[in-house]
This record gives C-alpha cells, sequence and structure tokens, in this order.
C-alpha cells in the first residue's frame, strides 16, 4: 500500500543525498520516479536537487499554483516513487495533493524537509506534512553547543542571535544553527 512519508529535520545535511539515492535504487530496477522540488528555493537554479557534494539533477519545480495531482495523473507512464525535496515550501494545497496522490492514484510519495524555522515556527509544508503523513521520521541532528538532540534553528546574524523577520530568506549571510531547546532560548554566544 502506498504510503505518504515524511521525513523531517531541523537542517538541509543529507536530505538530498538521501533522495538521490533512492531515486537510483528505483531507476536501476528500471522504474521510473519523479523529484520535485520547491521553487522557492533559488539557490542552484529553479528545478534542481543538489548536495553539497556535488550530486545535482533536474527536478520539477514545484510553483505556487502547481496541480500536483493533476501533473501525475497525466504523466505518459504511472511512476513508482515520488520524491520530494524542501517540502518546507510546499503549500497547503500541494500536500493535499500528495495525500491524494497516495489514495487515490497509489503512489508512494516520499517528502523531506525542514520542520521549524528560525522563529520557531512550523513551515506551511511541514504542518500539513505532519498532519496528514502515513509514516513521519526524524533526521537527528546533535545541539551545536552541547550533545543533546537539536531541535530547534537558530539563526545567527554576524554572531548574534535573531528571533524575527521573513521566515524565507535565502542568499542572505545569516548562518543557521541546529540547536536544543535551551540553547536556543540561550544560545553562549553574544
Ligand atoms: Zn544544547
Amino acid at each position: 500500500m502506498a504510503q505518504l512519508y515524511y521525513k523531517y529535520g531541523t537542517m538541509n545535511s543529507g536530505k538530498t543525498i538521501e533522495i538521490l539515492k533512492v531515486a537510483h535504487n528505483y531507476e536501476e530496477q528500471g522504474k521510473s520516479v519523479v523529484i520535485m522540488t520547491s521553487a522557492i528555493d533559488t539557490r542552484d537554479g529553479v528545478g534542481y536537487v543538489s548536495s553539497r557534494i556535488g550530486m545535482r539533477r533536474q527536478a520539477m519545480a514545484i510553483e505556487e499554483d502547481t496541480d500536483i495531482l493533476g501533473y501525475i495523473k497525466n504523466l505518459p507512464e504511472k511512476p513508482f516513487c515520488i520524491l520530494i525535496d524542501e517540502a518546507q515550501f510546499l503549500k497547503r494545497h500541494h500536500v493535499y495533493d500528495l495525500a491524494r496522490v497516495v489514495d487515490e492514484l497509489d503512489v508512494p510519495v516520499m517528502a523531506f524537509g525542514l520542520k521549524n524555522d528560525f522563529r520557531n515556527e512550523l513551515f506551511e509544508g511541514s504542518k500539513h506534512l505532519l498532519l496528514l503523513a502515513d509514516k513521519l521520521d526524524e533526521i537527528k541532528t546533535i545541539c551545536q553547543f552541547c550533545s543533546k538532540k537539536a531541535t530547534m534553528v537558530l539563526r545567527t546574524d554576524h554572531g548574534h542571535p535573531i528571533y524575527d523577520g521573513e521566515q524565507i530568506q535565502i542568499g542572505g549571510n545569516e548562518t543557521y544553527i541546529p540547536v536544543c531547546r535551551k540553547h536556543y532560548f540561550n544560545p553562549p554566544i553574544h
């Protein structure tokens, strides 16, 4: 039975490599997959997924008005799996479409994304994936200041913690640090 699977974390590390690996495993068996990513993330050009070690491949860019269900339905061949990168940037209607891809088309969906932003609010895509997913998994990261699990993301700018501002800032000079709750509120930096 097809499932809607969501694997989330506090940082980007390793997600894309996992997506590319899963895609490779399917394709090695002659099974086609569809890779999608948010059109919001343009760091590597619109419609690409890339890892830090330089692996890169084309993906379908999800725009705000993209009809994901219609797109998958109209493919000449039903894919064996849908893989989604940067799932935190999806809109509510995208996530509901993905649930229908699973339930009505019987195609499994694996989405990867970040759970909370630096203000410690859920990203829209994450919120609805957490609500609708059949299976959840956490990408574990350790707090940069202690050995506890990182559950939050601290944004710093020139060494100062920042808790307010626009949710999505791509290409700026700020740094995002995985932290535990205690060190989110009281980071040992000044
Ligand atoms: Zn800590």
